[in-house]
């Protein structure tokens, strides 16, 4: 078995990690933090930047490399695409790594996004924003968990905000009437050899994923358009890997409106370690050695629910995991992070219960049972 290589060793790193290993693999894993969670499990760990010159070297001696996160040097990619294979493509990841792109490349596929605007400067905003108030004004570059994004109704607040958030290129994007968010993970070899996982159902706490139910409680034939819109946008991306697709369900006539993407396995996705045929870290392994994606099925209604690090107490008291770990139908999953932050994620477990709606019930009372009180 050869070596695989992966840019970043936070928790999804750290999770596809094991299942390379698990299937045979070695892992080599770039990561600048030396305590990150990958760091455990790497068979090796280059302890450096992303853009160091000599461990980008090192890594090129693996078979091929992935990411954990969009926010790695496409440029990095693009050199090593020279001496390995990389997936996604350096061009995917730019791609994703931007509100702008990523916009006119889900627009490109067909697919539909909610109003939007570019704000490159300042003098990008008149009057002709005004129709899309009430809306937010994000990032182009590095937002995530809600950082990074502004809500406003009026001109003067859209200027402020701009400067807020450091007169940086922004999308300024209508507020839609969400009924529900979903995602979709897509699994893609090429035209052919492509897989969808169900959607799951997203609810957020704070500008943070909270809960993921699965399957989503919304009618079929919305689901398998979903799906379809995830296979159309990869297509168009000619995409190779896992790519993660974020949607709305928009007004009383449940429009799918395409909110972004994540070139990488996605939280959301992270029941499919418990509940499915397989899981997306053994997808993500499997796309980039060229193999075909794996079965999806889903073989149990469940509720992965992430655990914050809110749930301590104020003095680093430890959560109560025994109410996690007593129940039967809970699969418990810790990343080995050091320090408890608030909105920090720590770990997530998994219900899975005879239907999605007993999965949320049990999930929403275990996690408020793991609040240290
Ligand atoms: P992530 O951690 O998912 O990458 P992010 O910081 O990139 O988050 P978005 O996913 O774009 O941000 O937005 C965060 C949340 O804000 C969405 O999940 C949704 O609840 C809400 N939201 C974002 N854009 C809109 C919109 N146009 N209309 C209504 N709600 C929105
Ligand atoms: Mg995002
Ligand atoms: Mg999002």
């Amino acid at each position: 078995p050869k070596a695989l290589a992966i840019l970043g060793g936070g928790q999804l790193g750290s999770m596809f990690t094991l299942a390379a290993k698990t299937m045979g693999y070695s892992v080599v894993v770039l990561e600048p933090d030396g305590r990150a969670p990958a760091a455990r499990f790497a068979d090796k760990h280059l302890c450096a930047p992303f853009d160091d010159k000599n461990a980008l070297a090192e890594l090129a001696q693996c078979a091929a490399v992935t990411t954990e996160f969009e926010n790695v040097n496409a440029d990095a990619m693009r050199d090593l695409a020279a001496a390995m294979q990389v997936s996604p493509s350096s061009d995917c990841v730019a791609i994703a790594q931007n509100r702008i792109l990523e916009k006119s490349w889900i627009r490109k596929a067909g697919l539909e996004t909610a109003p939007y605007r570019v704000i490159q400067a300042a003098s990008d905003i008149s009057s002709e924003c005004e129709p899309l108030f009430p809306a937010v004004l994000k990032t182009a570059m590095l937002g995530y968990d809600g950082k990074g994004q502004i809500r406003v109704k009026t001109l003067a607040q859209l200027q402020a905000a701009f400067a807020t958030l450091g007169n940086v290129p922004c999308v300024l994007e209508q507020l839609v009437d969400l009924r529900a968010e979903i995602s979709v993970i897509a699994c893609r070899l090429d035209d052919e050899r492509i897989a969808t996982f169900d959607p799951a159902e997203n609810h957020h706490e704070n500008g943070i994923l909270a809960y993921s139910v699965v399957p989503a409680r919304l009618p079929e034939n919305l689901l398998s358009a979903a799906k379809q819109m995830a296979v159309r946008l990869a297509n168009a991306l000619n995409y190779v890997g896992v790519l993660a697709v974020e949607m709305f369900v928009v007004g009383d006539e449940q429009r799918l409106v395409v909110n972004e993407m994540a070139p990488r396995p996605h939280n959301s996705g992270h029941h499919t370690m418990d509940a499915c045929a397989s899981s997306q870290f053994q997808q993500q392994v499997r796309l980039m050695c060229g193999l075909p994606p794996a079965d999806t099925r889903l073989l149990s209604a469940c509720c992965m629910a992430n655990i914050l690090g809110d749930v301590w107490g104020e003095q680093g008291e430890e959560p109560n995991w025994a109410a996690v770990l007593n129940h039967p139908q809970a699969h418990l999953h810790l990343y080995g992070k050091a320090e408890p932050r608030k909105g920090r994620k720590m770990g997530h477990f998994t219900v899975l219960a005879d239907s999605a709606d007993e999965a949320y019930r049990i999930a929403q009372s275990l996690h408020q049972q793991l609040k240290f009180q």
